[in-house]
């Protein structure tokens, strides 16, 4: 049967991705537990792995309570401190086979929100943490501007077809942003109309495609000319490369109210 994947929100803004086969459930960056476990009681359900993008506590604070509540339980991920045995750092790996699901996943290392993010591709998927939400990109808490573009320009090479599974609702605030860059893009219009009426009915604006992204986020178009042009211009200055205008963008966006 086909994998599913469903979102479970918790904390203020973090989806938990879940991807259930037939008899496994999988949990991508559990920031806690209780949303998790009220989903898959209800769905009589274990969870039989995690997947964990990068060390922060919003995408790892349930593991613990999660392993005691299902012993069984299996942790993929970076390198994390304080964890014992079932948990497997898969950081120095292009792909790994868990018993628990049929595909194999592949392993996309992507520094620059923190040093240690992967991704991880899998049958058309991609769990893409904090790399890049639907309209932005993560912050650079811990990597260089140079590292994220390096990490974004590998994705933009997988499939277009690539569904994206973001690990936060940042939707509407990051299409705000891009507006700024890019007034006229009608894609971008079009996108926030229905994003607007997504967050009326409480629905997530998630998942987002590859190729809808190549149109409209900002941070997948720093080689655009137009993009270049717009923030040469914010920025007071001639001409920029793609990196320096994805830069540029970065710092504009930290700044925007
Ligand atoms: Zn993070």
């Amino acid at each position: 049967m086909m994998m599913q994947v469903h979102p479970i929100r918790a904390l203020s803004t973090n989806y938990i991705w879940t991807l259930c086969t037939t008899d496994q459930t999988i949990v991508v960056d559990p920031g806690e537990a209780k949303p998790i476990s009220d989903f898959l009681s209800s769905k009589r359900r274990n969870c039989d792995a995690i997947l964990v993008t990068h060390h922060h506590q919003d995408h790892t604070g349930g593991i613990r309570q999660l392993q005691k509540h299902y012993p069984q339980c299996q942790v993929y991920g970076p390198y994390l401190q304080h964890l014992d045995n079932t948990y497997h750092d898969i950081s120095k790996l292009k792909e790994k086979k868990i018993p628990q699901l049929k595909q194999k996943i592949a392993i996309i290392h992507t520094p620059g929100h923190t040093q240690d993010h992967l991704c991880y591709y899998i049958d058309g998927k991609l769990f893409c943490g904090d790399t890049l939400f639907s309209v932005g990109c993560g912050r650079l808490l811990e990597g260089s501007a140079e590292s994220l573009y390096h990490a974004l320009e590998t994705i933009k090479k997988l499939p277009r077809d690539t569904i994206l599974y973001p690990a936060h609702e940042y939707t509407l605030d990051n299409i705000r942003f891009a507006l700024t860059i890019e007034p006229e893009n009608e894609a971008l219009i079009a996108h926030k109309k229905q994003v607007e009426m997504l967050c009326k009915e409480d629905k997530p604006s998630l998942p987002t495609s590859l190729e809808l992204e190549l149109n409209i986020n900002p941070f997948l178009r720093a080689d655009v000319k137009n993009v270049q042009q717009r923030v040469a211009k914010l920025i007071d200055t001639n001409t920029l490369t793609a990196l320096e205008t994805f830069t540029a963008l970065r710092k504009l966006k930290d700044q925007f109210q």
